[in-house]
C-alpha cells in the first residue's frame, strides 16, 4: 500500500466517514456511482472495484463487460449535504479494462488523452464553465415547470426559498474545495447561475459533474428540482454553460501578448480559429440532446452563428475585456446537459489543431448578428451552427480531428444515441403539430 493510500485511509477514519461513493460519468455525462462501506476503502483504493460496464450507457458490450473503477485520490471530498453522523465521501474514478488498460470509452480518459497531446506541445488548458439552471417546483414528488420565483437578472432576494437554495449550494461547494466567485439570479424567471474559479481542465470537468449533483441534491431538500435542461420553456432564455478557455505555457498565459493587436497572441488567434473551424462538430458534444437545439436560436443570448467578437454576446466566441493572466476566449454554445469531459476534450483538440495548423480566424463581428439578414451574413461569411442533433452528428462524422480525439468507441456510441433520439422524437406526435394541423386540415 502506498503512503498516499495510507494517508487517505487515516483521513476517512478521522473524519468519521462511513460510506464511500465511487463515482464516474457515462457517455451522456450522467453521473453514476456505487457506494461501499468505509471498511472496503483499503481494497477499493489499492486494487479498484469491478463493475458491470454493459449496464452503463455507451460503455462495454455484454461479452467484455467487466470494468474496474480506479479512484483518483485527488478527488476525495466529503458530501456536505449528507448526514453529519455516518458521513459520505466520494472519489471520482478512472475506468480500466482487463490488464489495467484505460478504457477508451471513459469520458475522463478521453480528456486525459487530449491533455497529454497538449502537454506534448508544452501547453496546459484551463477552463472556466458558467452553469445556469432553473429551480422548479416539485408537486407530489414529481418535477414540474412551475417557477419557484419571478426574479430577473441580478435581482436581490427574490422573496422565497430559491436564494436559500443558492446559498446552500455555494456553501456546500465551498466545503468541497470550490472557490466560488459569484452567484446570482439569471435573466429568466426562476433561473440562476453560480460561478466558480477557473482551473485546470480535468478538475473543472470533475467540478461540473459535482456542481450538478450538489445543486440537485440540495434543491431536493427544499422540495425543488434543479434542472440543467437547455431549454425547458419556449419563449424565454434557456440555460447555457459558457466555457472560458485559455492555454498556458511554462506557467504563463499563452493568449496574452502586450504588443499584439487586441493584445491577443498568435496562439490565442489560432485557438479561436481552431474552435471556429471545428464548431459544427463540437456542437454534437456541447449540445447533446434534441432539446439543446431549441436553445441555439436567435434572440435569447445563446449563439446560433459561427463567429467571434470582442464584446458581442450574439457571437459564438466572445473575448472578454480582461487581459494579462486572465486573457481567455469564451465559447458560448455549450449547454449544461453536455458531458464536460467530452466537450472540453473537443474544445482543446480544436484549439490545438488551430495552433498546429496556424488557422487564423476570419475578421471578428462586432455588430449584433441576430439583426443581420441572410444576405449580409453570407457576405460576411458567417455560417450557422447545426440546427439539430442529426445535423451536428453528421458534422462530427465529417470531422477527422475530433473523431480521432473522441476515439472510435465514443464516436460510434454518440452516433447510435443521436439516431435513437432523433427517431424517438420523430415517432412522437407533438402538441404543437396537433395545435397547428388537427383542426385546419
Ligand atoms: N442564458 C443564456 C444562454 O443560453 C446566456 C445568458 C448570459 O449571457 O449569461 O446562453
Ligand atoms: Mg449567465
Ligand atoms: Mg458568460
Amino acid at each position: 500500500m502506498t503512503t498516499d493510500i495510507q494517508k487517505f485511509l487515516k483521513k476517512i477514519e478521522a473524519e468519521n466517514v462511513k460510506f464511500i461513493r465511487l463515482q464516474f460519468t457515462d457517455i451522456q455525462g450522467l453521473p453514476k456511482n456505487v457506494s461501499i462501506p468505509a471498511i472496503q476503502a483499503e481494497k477499493a483504493l489499492t486494487d479498484g472495484i469491478w463493475f458491470d460496464g454493459s449496464s452503463i450507457e455507451g460503455f462495454a458490450r455484454i461479452e467484455e463487460s467487466d470494468m474496474l473503477l480506479k479512484p483518483d485520490l485527488a478527488t476525495y471530498a466529503v458530501l456536505p449535504w449528507r448526514p453529519g453522523e455516518g458521513k459520505v465521501a466520494r472519489f471520482i474514478c478512472d475506468i480500466q479494462t482487463y490488464g489495467n488498460k484505460p478504457f477508451e470509452g471513459d469520458p475522463r480518459n478521453v480528456l486525459r488523452r487530449t491533455i497529454a497531446e497538449a502537454a506534448k506541445m508544452g501547453f496546459t488548458f484551463n477552463t472556466g464553465p458558467e452553469l445556469e439552471f432553473f429551480l422548479f417546483r416539485m408537486i407530489d414528488g414529481v418535477p414540474t415547470t412551475e417557477f419557484e420565483d419571478r426574479g430577473a437578472y441580478f435581482d436581490l432576494a427574490p422573496t422565497d426559498a430559491a436564494e436559500d437554495v443558492r446559498r446552500d449550494v455555494v456553501l456546500a461547494l465551498s466545503d468541497m474545495g470550490f472557490e466560488i466567485e459569484a452567484s446570482h439570479h439569471e435573466v429568466a424567471d426562476s433561473q440562476h447561475e453560480i460561478d466558480f474559479k477557473y482551473g485546470d481542465v480535468l478538475t473543472t470537468a470533475d467540478r461540473v459533474i459535482t456542481f450538478k449533483f450538489a445543486a440537485k441534491s440540495i434543491a431536493l431538500q427544499y422540495g425543488m428540482h434543479a434542472s440543467f435542461m437547455a431549454k425547458p420553456i419556449a419563449g424565454i432564455n434557456g440555460s447555457g454553460m459558457h466555457t472560458h478557455g485559455s492555454l498556458s505555457k511554462n506557467g504563463k498565459n499563452a493568449f496574452y501578448d502586450p504588443n499584439a493587436e487586441l493584445q491577443l497572441s498568435d496562439t490565442a488567434m489560432y485557438y479561436i480559429g481552431g474552435l471556429l473551424k471545428h464548431a459544427k462538430a463540437i456542437t454534437r458534444v456541447a449540445n447533446p440532446t434534441i432539446n439543446s437545439y431549441k436553445r441555439l436560436v436567435p434572440g435569447y443570448e445563446a449563439p446560433c452563428y459561427i463567429s467571434w467578437s470582442a464584446a458581442n454576446r450574439s457571437a459564438l466566441i466572445r473575448v472578454p475585456a480582461a487581459r494579462g493572466n486572465s486573457t481567455r476566449a469564451e465559447l458560448r454554445s455549450p449547454d449544461p446537459m453536455c458531458n464536460p469531459y467530452l466537450t472540453f476534450a473537443c474544445m482543446l483538440a480544436a484549439g490545438l489543431d488551430g495552433v498546429k495548423n496556424k488557422i487564423m480566424p476570419p475578421d471578428m463581428t462586432n455588430s449584433n448578428i441576430y439583426h443581420m439578414d441572410a444576405k449580409l451574413r453570407k457576405k460576411l461569411r458567417i455560417d450557422m451552427l447545426p440546427g439539430s442533433l442529426a445535423e451536428s452528428n453528421a458534422a462530427l462524422l465529417r470531422d477527422d480531428v475530433l473523431c480521432d480525439t473522441l476515439g472510435v468507441h465514443v464516436v460510434d456510441n454518440l452516433s447510435r444515441i443521436a439516431e435513437m433520439e432523433t427517431d424517438a422524437f420523430r415517432l412522437t406526435v407533438h402538441p404543437w403539430e396537433l395545435d397547428r394541423y388537427l383542426a385546419t386540415y
